[in-house]
């Protein structure tokens, strides 16, 4: 299978051939399609897999095929990242594969002041990559809100667990709306991870590798 075979929109092609990528990795090549079809997924996945391709591309395209304005202070897709390092990471990916397709990423992590994040939430963009903690601050503010989102995807769940983030998820997620897609990542499935993505999932796809 190419990254030509799979049906993406156009943008992300372009943005695709920018990079020089062709074949989609193993866990790209499970999740891409499933993903696309509006299933939610579990995937059991470490790092350097090609997993931070494996949700953003399918996500772009879900959102390139249907046009909307972001909600004022909400967006479309919320992705939730145990630190700041890997959220940076994961908005520059989606920066990147995004670039042909006028995509607006704001990321939301402590140890940073609150008034640049406010400014760029309260403009409404279509993909948030935050930590729980500074994102609870930013509802509590009512700087943000989850009324728009669409797609909500947990990356490295079991991480999370280790640093004391499942209590924020269980509220972040109370707050989501009812109708939207999941997507759940983990490296290794605790039996707490375990029973959080079987809260959270509604009849997921599993892909591991
Ligand atoms: P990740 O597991 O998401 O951290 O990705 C690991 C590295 O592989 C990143 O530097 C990606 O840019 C790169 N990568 C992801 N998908 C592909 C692909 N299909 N072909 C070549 N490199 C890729």
């Amino acid at each position: 299978t190419q990254f030509t075979d799979l049906g993406l929109a156009k943008p992300l092609l372009k943005a695709l051939a920018d990079k020089g990528y062709t074949t989609p990795t193993p866990i790209q090549a499970q999740a891409i399609p499933t993903v696309m079809t509006g299933r939610d997924l579990l995937g059991i996945a470490q790092t350097g897999t090609g997993k931070t391709a494996a949700f953003a591309l399918p996500i772009l395209h879900r959102l390139a095929e249907d046009r909307k304005p972001a909600p004022r202070r909400g967006f479309r897709c919320l992705v939730l990242s145990p630190t700041r390092e890997l959220a940076t990471q994961i908005a520059d990916s989606f920066r990147d594969y995004g670039k042909h397709m006028g995509l607006t990423v704001a990321t939301v992590f402590g140890g940073v002041k609150y008034g640049p994040q406010m400014k760029a939430l309260a403009a409404g963009v279509d993909v948030v990559v935050a930590t729980p903690g500074r994102l609870m601050d930013h509802l509590g503010e009512k700087s943000a809100h989850l009324n728009g989102v669409e797609i909500f995807v947990l990356d490295e769940a079991d991480q999370m667990l280790d640093l004391g983030f499942v209590v924020p998820i269980r509220k972040i997620a109370s707050q989501l709306p009812k109708e939207r897609q999941n997507l759940f990542f983990s490296a290794t499935m605790p039996s707490e991870i375990g029973k959080l993505a079987g809260e959270l999932l509604k009849n997921p796809a599993q892909v591991s590798i």
